[in-house]
C-alpha cells in the first residue's frame, strides 16, 4: 500500500492473519449488517464499519486498508499516538473510543477525526477550550449511559433523562466543539431486550436532543461484535468492531 511504511519482520506472521482473517470475516459481518438494515427498513449504506484496533499490531490496520475500511478505532489516546505516525496523512479516519482522561484530552483532539467517547460536561469543556485555541471545532459524540449500569460512562440517559438532555444541550452549545450524534455502550453480557431497549433509548434520546440548537449531526454509535446486529436495527450509523473482524485480542 503506498505510503504505508513497511513493518518490522516480526509482524509479517500477523500480518498474514489478519488479512486472512478479514478475507474470511468482512464479508459476514457487511451480509449482517445489510440484512440487519433491511429488516428496519433502513440503507445499508448509512452504516459505516469503524474497525477496532486496539491491542493488535499495525498490520491489523493495514490489512484493514488493504480490505477497504478506512474508519479506524482505537480505546487508548497513548496507542493512537504510536499507530497514527505510522500512517500516511489522509489514508486513515481515526475514532477515539475509549473514555478520555482530560489530560491526554489534546491528543485525543489533535490524532482523531470523530471522538465518540465526550462521557462528560468537564471533558467536552476541555475539548472545546482545545478547539477554540486552533479556532476549530473538535468533531464529538456525546456517549450516554443508556443501560443505568453503575460501571458505564456517560450521561445518565437511562437513570436521569432530564439530566442527560441538559447536559447534551450544553456540550451541543460549546464553541470549541461540532456535535455529531450519541454513543453507548450496551451491558456486556445481556439478554436481547435489554440490548435493544439500551439502543432504543439512545436513538430516543437523540431524537429528544433533536431540537437542541447546536447538534450538528445525527450519528448513532452503538454495537460491538456480540450485539451489533440489534444495534443496527434499533438504528446504529457507526457500529465498532474488533473481534468478530480481527479475532480475539492479543494478551
Ligand atoms: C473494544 C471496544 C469495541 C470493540 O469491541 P469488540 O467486542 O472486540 O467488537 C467497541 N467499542 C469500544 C468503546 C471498545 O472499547
Amino acid at each position: 500500500m503506498p505510503g504505508i511504511p513497511a513493518l518490522p519482520t516480526e509482524t509479517m506472521a500477523t500480518q498474514a492473519t489478519y488479512h486472512a482473517a478479514l478475507e474470511t470475516n468482512l464479508p459476514h459481518v457487511r451480509e449482517r449488517i445489510a440484512a440487519a438494515a433491511e429488516r428496519s427498513g433502513r440503507d445499508p449504506d448509512t452504516v459505516r464499519v469503524v474497525a477496532v484496533t486496539k491491542g493488535h499490531a499495525p498490520g491489523a490496520i493495514e490489512a484493514a486498508l488493504a480490505a477497504g475500511l478506512r474508519d479506524i478505532g482505537e480505546n487508548r489516546v497513548e496507542e493512537l499516538q504510536r499507530k497514527v505516525p505510522l500512517f500516511q496523512a489522509g489514508t486513515v479516519t481515526w475514532h477515539a473510543i475509549g473514555h478520555i482522561q482530560r489530560r491526554k484530552a489534546a491528543g485525543a483532539a489533535r490524532l482523531a477525526a470523530l471522538i465518540h467517547s465526550v462521557d462528560s460536561v468537564r471533558l467536552a469543556e476541555k475539548l472545546s477550550r482545545l478547539g477554540e485555541a486552533q479556532a476549530r471545532r473538535v468533531p464529538v459524540l456525546v456517549q450516554v449511559n443508556a443501560s443505568g449500569e453503575a460501571a458505564k460512562g456517560g450521561l445518565p440517559a437511562a437513570l436521569d433523562p432530564e439530566a442527560a438532555l441538559d447536559g447534551i444541550g450544553a456540550i451541543a452549545v460549546l464553541p470549541g466543539l461540532r456535535v455529531m450524534g450519541l454513543m453507548t455502550m450496551a451491558p456486556f453480557v445481556a439478554d436481547e431486550a435489554t440490548l435493544r431497549t439500551t439502543f432504543a433509548r439512545t436513538r430516543a434520546t437523540l431524537e429528544a436532543a433533536s431540537s437542541i440548537d447546536g447538534l450538528a449531526g445525527r450519528e448513532l454509535s452503538m454495537g460491538m461484535s456480540n450485539d451489533y446486529e440489534i444495534a443496527v436495527e434499533e438504528g446504529s450509523t457507526m457500529v465498532r468492531l474488533g473481534t468478530t473482524l480481527f479475532g480475539p485480542r492479543p494478551a
